[in-house]
């Protein structure tokens, strides 16, 4: 399987203007993920792995179903990061109309001072987007510095991002991914939201929205929650676009969207889907679904 991740700016475009010729409103969306994963190729490069370990070592973690930086945390280097995160705060600010001013000033704030960076970063290590926002509003990181907790874990995540993919890619170039067999991340451990049934046998590949990870999980099992009854498990598609599907789960009630490939007779970036599919997840929750990182409600 050919890897995703990272993609070329090149093809990033394209496919960005295939779908901008649909929905015009999605123009400032995109303009704000071509800037960050600007930044974040840019970056990509310069960044060294630190997550040493052999091939034999890393099926040994995949067999255990434990994902990589489970007990193998990988180091951060603090400057890098706070250049990083600037440039996306930057980004951020130069292509969203509505981006506060204060973001601009966000690395100044006292997580990022060069006596407290190591500790925080250690402290948000592994933590999921929701698992980041409340931790800032428990720190009141979100009062202190004019922002909500959901942007400045964003830019957060989002500066992180090539730390992790650059030690997914060395892990990648020692071992494939065909004994991991989770819906979280082999690597980074992050749930995956979405999947694609990819174009060359179907296969159902999920990624990883935060190191870029793609691995096999079998069709006919829910991800979630390991549910392989088929009556509980379907999807469904808005008409007249039956390549983009939202697949759920009756027994845990998530969902999880989908992009088939093989319909489509190409593969597409899924980062890029994931954005242009914002109304299947309105659909999906409006029929009472739920993300795979949400708790479900018992009734
Ligand atoms: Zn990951
Ligand atoms: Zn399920």
């Amino acid at each position: 399987m050919k890897p995703h991740y990272p993609p070329s700016m090149d093809r990033v475009k394209e496919e960005v203007e295939l779908h901008l010729k649909k929905d015009n409103n999605l123009a400032n969306l995109f303009e704000v993920y071509k800037g960050i994963l600007a930044v974040q190729l840019d970056y990509l490069n310069k960044i060294d792995a630190t997550v040493n370990l052999s091939e034999e070592e890393i099926k040994e973690c995949f067999r255990n179903e434990k994902f990589l930086m489970s007990d193998n945390k990988m180091k951060i280097d603090t400057k890098l990061f706070r250049e990083l995160l600037s440039s996306v705060c930057e980004a951020v600010n130069e292509k969203s109309p509505e981006a506060p001013a204060s973001l601009l000033v966000l690395p100044e704030a006292d997580e990022f001072k060069e006596e407290n960076i190591k500790k925080f970063l250690q402290e948000i290590a592994l933590f999921s987007k929701q698992e980041l926002e409340k931790f800032i509003e428990e720190t009141e990181m979100d009062k202190r510095t004019g922002l909500n907790s959901e942007i400045i874990s964003f830019v957060i995540l989002m500066s992180l991002s090539p730390f992790y993919s650059s030690n997914m890619k060395e892990v990648r170039e020692k071992t494939d991914f065909t004994l991991w067999r989770q819906s979280y991340c082999p690597v980074c451990g992050q749930t995956a939201v979405i999947a694609r049934h990819r174009n060359e046998d179907g296969a159902r590949i999920l990624e990883c929205w935060l190191c870029h990870a793609e691995w096999v999980f079998p069709r006919m099992e829910c991800p979630y929650c390991s549910n392989k009854d088929q009556k509980k498990l379907r999807f469904f598609y808005v008409p007249g676009d039956k390549a983009r599907q939202v697949h759920v789960c009756e027994s845990c009630k998530k969902y999880l969207k989908t992009i088939d490939n093989k319909l489509m007779e190409t593969d597409v970036l899924l980062d890029i889907e994931a954005i242009a599919t914002g109304y299947l997840d309105m659909l999906a929750k409006k029929e009472g679904y739920i993300l795979p990182v949400e708790t479900a409600v018992l009734n």
